[in-house]
């Protein structure tokens, strides 16, 4: 498989080189030649198939140039050693993706990401140097996954008083081969700090660099096999068992039964609470793959930059707002460069309806989703929750099963979400992060100032 810049098809790559460049020289980043299609007799078994197995069968054409089958194996084996179950809540159905590590979906990619670069720097003395910015859950995903693996380190650049304590802690936490910057700035800010010493290429020259954003096409590609994976047991009539880490209200909670069953043979709705937009592109490639979706909601917090391009077919980037759901304050979302590759504007707005929720709206939703139903969603998921509330007003929702991928454990969150409902339960991982102290600096936002603390940190 070959890998071509979205600002030209000249510039191509192999995946070992499109994942550990991240960026393509012309600044553009990197999207498969073609998306590969499902076997027919994975198409059929996607039901009933190990997630493990997925993720497997979704990554392996993506990589079989550089990764041998046998080594792709033992990644996936090691990599995804959690559980994402796709389970009845109330009215619809959550997709959870916040059994891993750090209690975010972004664990799938990060996990695999940091696997595949310590097999593809094998032999290599050079010390790799990878910059992540984060809105707040990338940069811990990427700390954990990477964390005492050798010949790499990690800096990671965040928001200064952006991201909550126990995101810093996970960040900050670990020492060793990871350090962390607080930038005084935005996340946008962030972003483009990293974009800019990538494409510094005199200080390329003196150290390996690469990126570990969503940008970076290995942290993308992983997140496909989620989708087909809930995709599938819905098209077959299943959810899973509704597992104890479920962030459910222990007794007596939980006024409404659940009125929910697959009718088998339908393709799935998945609602996807999005910000730099990796997670939704992801969902793109498991449909285009043979995945049995049928519509995307693209939900944002009120930095909605995608809602509107589908509304009126202009981009418009912008500053991003600061909200409570922080992990999608993103007013230029970089994805938006591979969605425009693969997809035209009409193309889209048939997969993907639009929507956007407030601050209040969300935190109404925690509370009654919380009252009604028993369960507890953090503020990104509730944005999800309500943004197909909203489409199913509008009836804007096609015909068969509906769910929400709910982007991280409420617990993550608490600062949000006690205070409304109060404490959810918290999962062992994150009781040890918050008891981790933390070692940062802080830096303006200005490419020399960056440049200036890799250096330092590199010495
Ligand atoms: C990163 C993140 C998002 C946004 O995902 P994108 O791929 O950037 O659209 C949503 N929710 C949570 C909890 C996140 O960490």
């Amino acid at each position: 498989m070959n890998y071509y810049s979205t600002r030209s098809k000249n510039d191509k790559a192999g995946f070992a080189s499109a994942a550990l460049s991240g960026l393509a020289p012309d600044g553009g980043l990197y999207v498969p030649e073609e998306i590969p299609g499902y076997s027919a007799s994975v198409r059929s078994s996607f039901g009933t198939m190990d997630f493990k197995d997925i993720a497997f069968e979704t990554i392996k054409p993506y990589v079989l140039d550089d990764i041998p089958v046998t080594i792709l194996e033992d990644i996936t084996q090691s990599a995804f050693t959690f559980t994402s179950p796709f389970i009845a809540v109330a009215d619809r159905f959550t997709l959870e993706l916040f059994h891993g590590p750090t209690a975010a979906f972004k664990d799938f990619g990060a996990r695999f990401m940091a696997r595949a670069f310590s097999y593809l720097r094998r032999g290599e003395d050079k010390l790799l140097k990878i910059l992540v910015a984060t809105s707040g859950d990338t940069g811990g995903a990427v700390a954990d996954g990477f964390f005492d693996v050798p010949g790499i380190s990690v800096t990671v650049l965040y928001p200064k008083g952006r991201v909550t304590p126990l995101q810093e802690r996970q960040i900050a936490g670990l020492g060793k081969n990871i350090s962390a910057l607080a930038v005084q700035g935005s996340f946008d800010d962030c972003q483009r700090l990293v974009k800019a010493a990538l494409a510094d290429n005199e200080f390329k020259r003196k150290m390996a660099l690469s990126s570990a954003n969503s940008i970076n096409i290995s942290r993308l590609i992983p997140q496909a096999a989620y989708y087909t994976a809930a995709a599938g047991r819905a098209y077959a009539g299943l959810t899973d068992p509704d597992r104890d880490a479920t962030p459910r209200v222990s007794s007596g909670g939980g006024k409404t039964a659940i009125k929910n069953k697959i009718t088998r043979q339908l393709p799935v709705t998945l609602c996807v609470p999005s910000g730099n937009f990796g997670n939704l592109t992801a969902g793109l490639y498991a449909m285009k793959m043979g995945a049995p979706i049928k519509q995307f909601i693209a939900a944002t917090n009120i930095n909605k930059t995608i809602p509107d391009f589908l509304a009126s077919g202009e981009y418009q980037a912008r500053l991003s707002q600061a909200t409570i759901s922080n992990a999608m304050d993103v007013g230029a979302p970089s994805n938006f460069e591979r969605m425009a590759s693969h997809f035209s504007w009409e193309e889209m707005r048939r997969i993907i309806t639009g929507v956007y929720v407030n601050d209040d709206e969300t935190r109404e939703t925690i509370v009654r989703v919380h009252d009604e139903a028993g369960y507890f969603l953090d503020p990104h998921s509730a944005v999800g929750w309500k943004g197909l509330d909203k489409l199913r007003a509008e009836n804007k929702i096609a015909e068969g099963p509906a769910g929400i991928l709910c982007t991280a454990h409420p617990a993550k969150f608490s600062e949000i979400v006690q205070p409304l409902v109060g404490p959810p339960p918290v999962p062992s991982s994150l009781v040890r992060a918050m008891e981790r102290t933390i070692n940062i600096k802080t830096i303006p936002a200005d490419i020399s100032a960056l440049i200036e603390a890799l250096c330092e940190s590199f010495q």
